[in-house]
């Protein structure tokens, strides 16, 4: 009897622990640790995963078989397997969200068989009936009053051979032209002549008589101009067989040329030495590699990846989702060729399964991807390096609420490997971790070729503001024009976060807000609809006030739209680019974005975020930051340093090649030390600062934390439910331990459930654990009264 223990996919905390199922004859010997099954689970069908195949159960009842395999080989290796157990409990997360956590988006849902990509060989099927030696023309049958039909049927018995059909199915100057009767140019012009069709087939049988025994790809014929239905035909008439084989898409848009690596500057050779003796030595070192922009970090991670490599070890190297850039992934490409994977949303479920197999199989030895390709099946791993590590898409935002730095460690434990963390601008935990000595500090404090930094300067929009409406001041203005003049290219930089168009009535102060949600909603010009972020809900944009029929409803606030608008109208012959996340939607996009404007097709490059890491554009020599604080009024502890680094990180955008750059940062808040310390780009400074800040605080790093969410549809119920967590815990920990809360969500009601949270700040609380787990179990049986808790360790906000 073989007996499998399935993860079912049914959160709850009871099936964190496997259940037993029989595994029928049908599939014995087939099922294996890590491949997902179907079962029943109550009167449900659900998937699960195998985490072990044993012979015996403890479950004393009638066991229910296995209903099928799903995977035709494990997904989830044994390394992953035990990941997983604690991922689930670093995050308090059930062991089913886990492990489909692990798998690429796409792998999640999907049967694996149909993600695999077929595509056909086609195999000639008897070459040599091309070369046949009694050959009648079919002309000279057709006159001797056979039909097609018999013809056929003569050939079907052997009794003719194919070469018939040549004429039959070929014009018969082809046919000329290969028996050598007239030269091939005749045979061509005739055949220009001839039906589509009949060209068609005329291809495919010179094809196959060029190259007898030689097998071809049907995507390949077909882009050929060899149809379908010719191929089809070919294969009913026995001149060729078809074979199914599995194709693997291909994600990289275009080759790249070989680069040799850099002759490194002394502190970047210092910075390789050390990872790559820690990589020799197998040991599980973390590294923070912190280095100014522009001093080299990647030609750090390109000759450490090249040492692992040597040594037969593979590596994993992330960034984050708005940097994995063509160009970051160019020059990975180009230096270690088809040995590289990648691993982001933009790619198709298609050709991530793809990757994802290459990486499985070990075709690919170095992975480069976003937060989620810290699961990637890599085996033997070398080197981890998670680039602009303080970047806040390492921490996900749903269930598990994991940091990829955390994951990246464990992984490194397992696999005896040093992680590299980089940035300009690292986290504060990072870099009080290394000032303790926990990491090693490695540092580039100096531009390659000891450019100079570019020249911030700070405008105060205040004053511009009183003055005139607009949204940029005259010194940008000025600045822009100068460029314009100078044929050198401009970044404008619209800081987005928080920061929507809303619709406002002039006359009575009516703003549109979401029914389901409390929050107001965005205008979308190109779908002329206002959209709620939170839950999907979409109306079309009133033409006069719903609250008072005024028709002065206007705009507020400023989308990257308006922005292209405004610099379009004042710069009328600047060409500009505008990206953000309506017009990098399209697969492909961001990249043509990127490169029109690296290659100077534009002068003007306008957007989001999106725009402030990781680009490498020699031209720029000016970067304008349209409203730098707009982080800064969140009620977010991590708000200033956020501040600092995108001001930082964008205003190495400016001046990297030969040419001085310049930075104009406008701002409601020129005094504020985050937006002063990132003129000079203090990093030193903006640190001593706000480690202050947060010691006073009681913030991390001095302080590990914790939010406790809750909802349910009914706020008092919320209230009240939250209120008993609070008692709770308040009992279970030591006096030590802050608790915050409960308050409403900085959005209490999204999708018509009411948001609370408890926010726990402590330093050592043996309790703490069995606390959280004794909340969520209690939830649990709750939740049929409507309270769904959800538990964020070490959240990155408090909102
Ligand atoms: P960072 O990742 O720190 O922003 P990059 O690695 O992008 O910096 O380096 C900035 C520029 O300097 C790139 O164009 C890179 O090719 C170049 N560069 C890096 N290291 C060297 C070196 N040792 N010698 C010459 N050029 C270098
Ligand atoms: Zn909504
Ligand atoms: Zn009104």
């Amino acid at each position: 009897m073989q007996i499998a223990q399935v993860i079912v996919d049914v959160p709850t905390r009871q099936t964190n622990n496997p259940y037993s199922y029989l595994i029928p004859d049908t599939l014995k010997d087939q099922v294996m640790v890590g491949m997902r099954v179907e079962v029943s689970f109550g009167n449900r069908k659900v998937t699960g995963f195998v985490v072990a195949v044993t012979n015996k159960s403890e479950f004393d009842g009638k066991l229910k078989p296995i209903d099928s395999l799903i995977d035709l080989a494990p997904v989830i290796n044994p390394e992953l397997l035990k990941l997983s157990s604690w991922l689930a409990d670093q995050t308090y997360s059930f062991k089913i969200s886990c492990l489909q956590t692990m798998l690429p988006g796409g792998m999640r849902t999907r049967n694996q068989k149909r993600l695999i990509a077929k595509d056909d060989v086609i195999v000639q099927q008897h070459p040599e009936i091309f070369h046949g030696h009694q050959e009648i023309d079919y002309n000279q049958k057709r006159a001797d009053d056979k039909t097609v039909a018999t013809v056929l049927k003569l050939q079907r018995a052997g009794q003719i051979q194919v070469v018939e059909n040549l004429t039959h199915h070929t014009h018969p100057m082809m046919l000329k032209a290969y028996r050598g009767e007239i030269s091939p140019a005749t045979a061509q012009s005739a055949l220009a002549k001839v039906r589509k069709n009949a060209t068609c087939q005329i291809k495919l049988l010179d094809l196959l008589m060029k190259h007898p025994n030689q097998t071809f790809l049907q995507s390949k014929l077909t882009a050929d101009g060899i149809t379908a239905t010719t191929l089809k035909t070919a294969q009913q008439r026995g001149w060729l067989k078809k074979t199914a084989v599995q194709r693997v898409r291909n994600p990289f848009l275009r080759p790249t040329k070989p680069t040799a690596p850099l002759q490194l500057n002394a502190d970047q050779k210092r910075a390789v030495d050390q990872i790559n003796t820690a990589t020799t030595q197998r040991a599980d070192q973390v590294f923070l590699l912190e280095g100014v922009t522009g001093s080299g970090k990647t030609e750090v991670y390109l000759q450490s990846i090249a040492h692992a490599l040597a040594l037969g070890r593979t590596a994993l190297m992330l960034v984050p989702e708005i940097t994995l850039t063509p160009q970051i992934v160019a020059r990975i490409r180009s230096r270690f060729g088809d040995q590289v994977a990648m691993l982001h949303s933009a790619l198709s479920n298609g050709e991530r399964h793809d990757e994802w197999q290459r990486i499985n199989s070990g075709q690919a030895k170095v992975v480069v991807g976003v937060r989620s390709a810290i699961f990637a099946p890599l085996k033997n791993i070398g080197l981890i390096i998670i680039d602009e590590e303080h970047d806040s898409s390492y921490k996900q935002s749903d269930n598990p609420r994991y940091q990829t730095r955390d994951v990246a460690k464990w992984r490194a434990g397992y696999h005896h490997c040093p992680v590299v963390l980089g940035s300009a601008t690292p986290s504060l935990e990072s870099r009080a971790r290394a000032m303790k000595g926990v990491y090693q500090l490695l540092t580039l404090p100096h531009r390659i070729n000891r450019q100079a930094l570019p020249h911030v300067s700070i405008v105060d929009m205040k004053e511009v503001a009183t003055k005139r409406q607009g949204i940029l001041s005259d010194q940008l203005i000025d600045a822009i024009s100068s460029r314009l003049k100078r044929r050198e290219q401009i970044i404008l930089l619209l800081n987005r976060r928080g920061y929507s168009s809303f619709l406002m009535c002039r006359d009575c102060g009516y703003v549109p807000k979401c029914p389901n949600c409390d929050i107001s909603l965005t205008v979308h010009k190109d779908t002329h609809t206002l959209n709620c972020h939170y839950c999907g809900h979409k109306e079309p944009i009133p033409m006069v006030c719903p609250n008072c029929h005024s028709n002065r409803i206007r705009f507020y606030g400023v989308g990257s739209q308006q922005l292209e608008e405004q610099v379009k109208q004042l710069f009328p012959t600047a060409r500009v680019l505008r990206m953000d996340v309506d017009t990098t939607r399209r697969k492909g996009a961001h990249e043509a974005i990127i490169n029109q404007f690296g290659a100077h097709q534009a002068d003007i490059l306008l957007g989001t975020q999106m725009i402030a890491k990781g680009l490498d554009f020699p031209e720029v020599t000016l970067v304008g930051v349209l409203n730098a604080d707009s982080a800064l009024q969140f009620p977010d502890f991590r708000s200033s340093e956020r501040t600092f680094q995108l001001l930082t990180q964008v205003s190495g955008r400016s001046g990297r090649a030969d040419k001085v750059g310049e930075v104009i940062i406008q701002t409601f808040n020129p005094d504020h030390y985050a937006i002063q310390l990132a003129q000079t780009q203090d990093y030193e400074r903006f640190y001593a600062t706000e480690m202050r800040v947060r010691h006073d605080g009681k913030y991390p790093p001095y302080y590990f934390t914790v939010k406790v969410t809750g909802s349910a549809a009914n706020e008092n119920q919320t209230a009240a439910e939250m209120f008993g967590i609070l008692n709770f815990l308040k009992d279970r920990l030591s006096s030590q331990a802050i608790i915050l809360g409960p308050t409403p969500k900085a959005i209490t009601r999204i999708n018509n459930r009411y948001y609370y949270q408890i926010i726990i700040k402590y330093r050592k609380e043996p309790q703490l654990r069995s606390a959280l787990d004794q909340i969520l179990m209690d939830s649990q049986k709750k939740q049929r009264a409507g309270l769904q808790v959800a538990i964020d360790n070490e959240p990155l906000d408090f909102m």
